[in-house]
């Protein structure tokens, strides 16, 4: 498995195997891999000749009193896992490297600005640019992206069209814990109790999929996971909305496609969850 840190040895190596005829699979993370990440790279490894890890805490996707200091990290453990399932190239660059102050911004907007938009407003901006550059050095013949991060999903989904990268943009199922949490980096920050309290938003979702079945007004399906997550002492909402799966605009009808989305505050941590719901 090769280990780079630069633009310009990745792209020599992905020259190299573009030469010989190999096509590219790239899984973007921001480290501290978990059998979520796991998930992504094993799909990769089917689809692709060659997998390709990006590994790297992108600044420009954190808000000013956001987590970035504190965005748990481990690349020795990181590369052993990579490794264990296949992957040809690591790149794990320094923020120096990918960013030369003042520098280009990829956005989308109407998508951005609901859900976790709403909450974090320069995250998709971020995130938008550092996809594009990470499409730009690696020109993969697919990206994989986890549907944890559902709004994350569908802006890069329409970012891939409107800017005419020719990647497929592969969805991936939540990976969640035995008892229901979803897996994410972020559960390392919960204490034990607060572990405890994180599984309202699995037993929301639950309830949300249970009610949409006998009410297809949102504000009903709504209710019912509401007042699950309200049960809960150490829980506090950010959001929870039903939106259209495209447009992720709030519908007050379930039909068509829709995305069931929140975020919920368990003491200090901010945790995510979703389900989808094609009528
Ligand atoms: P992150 O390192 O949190 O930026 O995540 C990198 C990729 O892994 C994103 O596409 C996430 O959606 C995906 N991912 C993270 N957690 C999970 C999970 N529990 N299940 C599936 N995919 C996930």
């Amino acid at each position: 498995m090769q280990v780079t840190s630069t633009v310009k040895e990745t792209r020599n190596f992905i020259r190299k195997w573009k030469q010989e005829g190999k096509t590219i699979g790239l899984v973007p993370t921001m480290g501290f891999l978990h059998e979520g990440h796991a998930s992504l790279i094993r799909k990769c490894r089917e689809e692709n000749d060659i997998v390709v890890v990006s590994d790297f805490v992108n600044p420009t996707q954190f808000g000013p009193n956001e987590d970035l200091e504190a965005y748990p990290r481990d690349f020795a453990r990181d590369s052993a896992l990579c490794e264990s399932l296949g992957t040809d190239l690591i790149f794990h660059p320094e923020p120096e490297e990918m960013y030369h102050d003042p520098h280009a911004y990829v956005s989308i907007d109407t998508l951005s600005e609901t859900l976790c938009g709403k909450t974090r407003p320069i995250h998709f901006k971020g995130v938008c640019t550092v996809v594009s550059k990470l499409f730009h050095i690696v020109t993969p013949d697919r990206a994989y992206f986890g549907e944890k991060d559902a709004q994350q999903l569908a802006i890069i989904r329409k970012m891939t069209e409107d800017l005419n990268f020719d990647i497929q943009i592969v969805g991936c199922p939540i990976v969640r814990e035995e008892d229901g949490l979803a897996k994410s980096s972020r559960n390392t920050y919960l204490s034990k109790e607060e572990r405890k309290a994180a599984l309202c938003l699995s037993r929301a979702v639950r309830a949300g999929q249970e009610a949409i079945f006998a009410d297809c007004e949102s504000e009903a399906v709504l209710g019912k996971m509401r007042a699950v997550i309200e049960a809960e002492p150490l829980a506090r909402i950010d959001y929870i909305s039903v939106v259209d799966a495209l447009t992720m605009q709030p519908v007050e009808q379930v039909k068509d496609n829709v995305l069931v989305a929140m975020a919920v505050y368990i003491g200090k941590t901010r945790l995510i969850d979703n389900f989808s719901f094609t009528v």
